[in-house]
């Protein structure tokens, strides 16, 4: 029986012949094919022998498995996902989503010659730094400003230029530790520069900054506590305060401000997140912050501050090590410009933050139409969802998702079929219902989503 089985095993290159696997070598490299076609030919021998199959799929079956393989091994390792997990600035799924405009700047730049360090006017050759650093200045009110890889290659510029061999002064509140290992005493000992920590873990005084100046010290530094507060019986002396007792010691205040809004996000609801513009105002002398966090742009460090202080920054020899590429200079600089004319609706981060319940209430009751015209149970329920990327951590929004249920699989099933699905789909389960929380869904998506529930529930 196994034997017969066996001899009617269609040779590669007779399904490699197939109409349907002939389409895809098309799209597909005719090498991933062929690999896929020996793929399941040794699979479906394998459950021969083993004898968990009796009868042999159709030619038709065999193509359809020789075409989801193919499709597998033609995926790129970096793709695409689909992120219904309501959580803005999900690291893991790559942080900010830049707008349409900054894409098509970055796709402009990326395949054709640019003006990245060529000034036209001239006819000679310009500055990488020169694209943004205007608006930069005109948004923020700073004298000068320099974009770095991101935000923690710029606080280790900044602290290599202007501490190293010195002392720096950080509040015992603020020592953050962000993911993968960026901590700031561990920065600061990289930088060779020496962590002073004054006050206690929930209370700083003016004076315990002022005690523990001496003429070791290079700076005094702030370090926005991104991901954590420190709420209750706490204190910390206010910017202006801290860069009074600078001034008046000869000391630069540098800060690490991690998201650096360029708009007041009380609009949205979030009390806690300092704009870059309040630092700038209150006379801080070098600010650095994200460009994909709250600003909603490419991953960048951008650094604002005094001209003598950037100009130095700028000379660093690692600076040259922490360079920005054209893409990432036209995608901050188009973001930037959305700011400039006021267009933030066009930052998909903002627009995300500013989507109000009642819209996402609409939004939801839209997908949850289509699941259930498509035959899906679904139904809309209230959710509270995060901004994420380690910011505004104390602050839920709330959200609506939609709640699917089921019919063929339990929800650790459903979950798993969505996400090593095509495109990949990572929502929650909670509850005991599987959460596709609207707020981080783009509209343009959903009969994509409703396609993928649909497959993914069977
Ligand atoms: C996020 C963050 C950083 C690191 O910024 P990246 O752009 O991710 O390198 C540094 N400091 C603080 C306080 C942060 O929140």
């Amino acid at each position: 029986m196994n034997q017969k089985l066996l001899r009617q095993i269609p040779k590669v290159d007779e399904l490699m012949k197939q109409p349907r696997l002939q389409e895809l070598c098309g799209s597909v490299p005719a090498q991933k094919v062929t690999e896929a076609v020996r793929q399941i030919l040794d699979e479906l021998r394998a459950s021969i022998l083993n004898g968990s199959i009796e009868e042999l799929p159709d030619m038709a079956g065999l193509c359809a498995q020789a075409v989801a393989v193919a499709n597998k091994k033609a995926e790129y390792s970096l793709r695409k996902v689909i992120n219904a997990t309501g959580i803005i600035l999900h690291t893991n799924l790559g942080r900010a989503c830049i707008s349409d405009r900054a894409a098509a700047a970055a796709c402009e730049v990326a395949k054709s010659y640019s003006t990245l360090e060529y000034n036209l006017e001239a006819g000679r050759r310009g500055t990488r730094y020169s694209h943004v650093e205007e608006l930069l200045c005109r948004l923020t009110g700073a004298e000068s400003a320099l974009v770095v890889n991101n935000n923690a290659a710029a606080v280790l510029l900044i602290l290599s230029d202007m501490a190293q061999g010195g002392q720096v002064i950080t509040s015992r509140g603020e020592l953050v530790e962000i993911g993968g290992s960026f901590r700031v005493p561990d920065i600061m000992e990289a930088c060779g520069a020496e962590l002073k920590e004054v006050g206690t873990t929930n209370k700083t005084h003016l004076r315990d900054y002022d005690r523990a100046i001496t003429e070791k010290t290079r700076a005094l530094m702030k370090v926005h506590t991104s991901n954590y507060r420190i709420v209750g019986f706490s204190e910390t002396p206010s910017l202006p305060e801290l860069v009074q007792l600078g001034h008046e010691r000869g000391l630069p205040v540098i800060e690490d401000l991690g998201s650096g809004s360029l708009v007041d996000l009380q609009q949205f609801g979030i009390y806690d997140e300092p704009s870059v513009q309040d630092s700038v105002r209150a006379g801080v002398d070098v600010v650095s912050f994200s460009g994909d966090k709250l600003l909603g742009g490419p991953q960048a460090g951008i650094i604002v501050g005094r001209k003598k202080i950037v100009d130095s920054l700028k000379k660093h020899p690692l600076t040259r090590a922490m360079r920005v590429d054209k893409m990432t200079l036209a995608a901050l600089e188009a973001t930037l410009r959305s700011y400039d004319a006021g267009l933030t609706a066009e930052i998909p981060t903002l627009a995300m933050l500013a989507a109000t319940p009642d819209q996402l209430k609409a939004k939801a009751e839209i997908l949850r139409g289509l699941m259930v015209d498509a035959g899906i149970a679904a139904e809309v329920v209230p959710t509270e969802g995060q901004v994420g990327g380690g910011s505004v951590p104390t602050q839920m929004l709330k959200s609506f998702a939609v709640a699917v249920q089921p019919k063929a699989v339990n929800l650790d099933q459903l979950e798993t079929n969505l996400r090593l699905g095509s495109p990949a789909i990572v929502g929650r389960i909670n509850h005991d219902r599987f959460l596709l929380d609207v707020r981080t869904l783009r509209e343009s998506d959903f009969a994509d989503i409703v396609k993928a529930v649909g497959e993914a529930e069977k």
